[in-house]
């Protein structure tokens, strides 16, 4: 299958160029060029199938021309090792839990696939030392650094700032060696974004170098995240509850959104989406307006989703043909300020026992103010409360237990890079 840039400036691409460049050359970002429909006898007994059993069925839409039956279905089923289960809240509210990898965060899942796919392209191509450049402000570093872990061929090196990212995030990138380097630049994530960008474009680097990136522009970090779309839907499905189904997604860069909508056409029968944002609230504004106006992103208690030019916005226009109206038929929007967060998460806890981290807590919030008494809503939670020990634990005044793959990161021993936010420290450590 062939791949297009959503600024249809650049010619169309394989599968392995869109996975191995990332972004396209005329900066836009790669489309399938077909979305299959599954088929009504899918749709019919997907109750009885396993997680990646279903997972294998979509991907196979995806990546089935490009890649041997028998090589996706262990790319698939080794990324999927852990579970993303429905878990029922009150009424008609669920939440999918996608913090079961090992990381505790969903990105695992876009991660451990991109890996896994990267890894078997350089194989074919015999290349042995590919280089992977991931900027961090903490979640992406760990899910990138631990889906690459041990893949032959590859390494990887996350950049993060230094003293901006939680205890239990920076463990869980600098103490894992092999093949993976932390640098701890002395500067802000935005220098360190800087510092990758600038690698990209230095040409003694891309000379010398095999480098590449593992953002959620590519295609491989972000049409898997369709797979737990279907999963959960089969779980309420197999308890008779699969009607007028409403996915509410907490978003940021919209990845893992646009692969709900993805989902949707492949003929998921979802009766719609609500997008639900923090303060950082321009993909908000444009459902109200039609107007897009990014700006500098600014700081929340949910700072995954602190992104003020959201890159997968350009998916979304692109798969609605950039009309606005039928964007707002599928993609209903909510915003919640700090206040509201620390509200929600104080109550629901008390109310029901469950515990949101500060990202869930927008996707349940919109769900309380904005699901019909005929439909059945889930929101997507994206991240385990204890990766936001702090805030969490400050919200409803006691001591959380952190879970034991968390706990084994720190027992770890740490270890990083120093550098400083100039370009040639960094172009000098790629090149030892
Ligand atoms: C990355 C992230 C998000 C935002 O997801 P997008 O796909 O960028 O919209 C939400 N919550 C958590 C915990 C995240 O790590």
């Amino acid at each position: 299958m062939k791949y297009y840039s959503t600024n249809k400036q650049a010619p169309d691409v394989s599968l392995q160029e869109a996975v191995v460049k990332g972004l396209a050359p005329d900066k836009g970002l790669y489309m399938p060029e077909k979305i299959k429909q599954l088929p009504q006898d899918f749709f019919d007994k997907i109750d009885t199938l396993s997680f990646q059993e279903i997972a294998y069925t979509v991907a196979d839409a995806f990546f089935g021309e490009d890649i041997e039956a028998d090589t996706l279905k262990q790319i698939v089923y080794d990324t999927l090792s852990f579970d993303t289960p429905l878990v029922h809240i009150n009424d008609n509210i669920y939440s999918l839990e996608l913090y079961h990898g090992p990381t505790l965060a969903f990105k695992d899942v876009g991660a451990r696939f991109m890996a896994r796919l990267l890894g078997y392209f350089i194989k074919k191509q015999g290349q042995t030392d590919v280089k992977v450049l991931v900027a961090t402000s903490g979640d992406t570093g760990s899910a990138v650094a631990n889906g690459f872990l041990g893949v032959k061929g590859i390494h990887v090196y996350v950049l993060y700032p230094k003293g901006k990212v939680s205890e239990i995030q920076e463990c869980q990138f600098t103490t894992l060696g092999q093949n993976i380097t932390a640098l701890e630049i002395d500067g802000t994530f935005d220098d360190c974004q800087a510092l990758v960008k600038t690698a990209f474009l230095d040409k003694e680097l891309n000379e010398k170098l095999n480098l590449t990136s593992a953002n959620s522009i590519n295609i491989a970090r972000f049409l898997p995240q369709a797979f737990y779309y279907f999963h959960a839907y089969a779980q309420l499905k197999k308890q008779g509850k699969a009607k007028n189904v409403v996915f509410c997604v907490p978003s940021g860069n919209f990845g893992n959104l646009t692969a709900g909508l993805i989902a949707k056409r492949m003929g998921l029968p979802v009766e719609r989406f609500i997008a639900a944002n923090n303060a950082n609230d321009v993909f908000f504004e444009y459902l109200e307006t039609g107007k897009y106006n990014p700006r500098p992103s600014v700081h929340t208690l949910a700072n995954a989703m602190d992104v003020g030019d959201p890159s997968n916005f350009a998916r979304i226009l692109d798969l609605y043909n950039h009309s606005h109206k039928a964007i707002t038929e599928d993609i209903e929007g909510y915003r919640f300020m700090d206040e509201a967060i620390t509200n929600i998460v104080g109550y629901t806890y008390d109310r029901t026992g469950y515990l949101l981290d500060p990202h869930g807590a927008c996707g349940y919030a919109a769900l309380e103010d904005g699901l019909r008494d005929d439909e059945v809503g889930i929101f997507l939670e994206t991240a385990h409360p204890t990766k936001f020990l702090d805030t969490v634990e400050s919200i409803v005044k006691k001591e959380i237990e952190i879970p034991q793959p968390l706990k084994e990161f720190m027992k770890g021993e740490k270890k990083s890079i120093g550098l400083s936010k100039n370009f040639d420290d960094f172009k000098a450590e790629l090149l030892k």
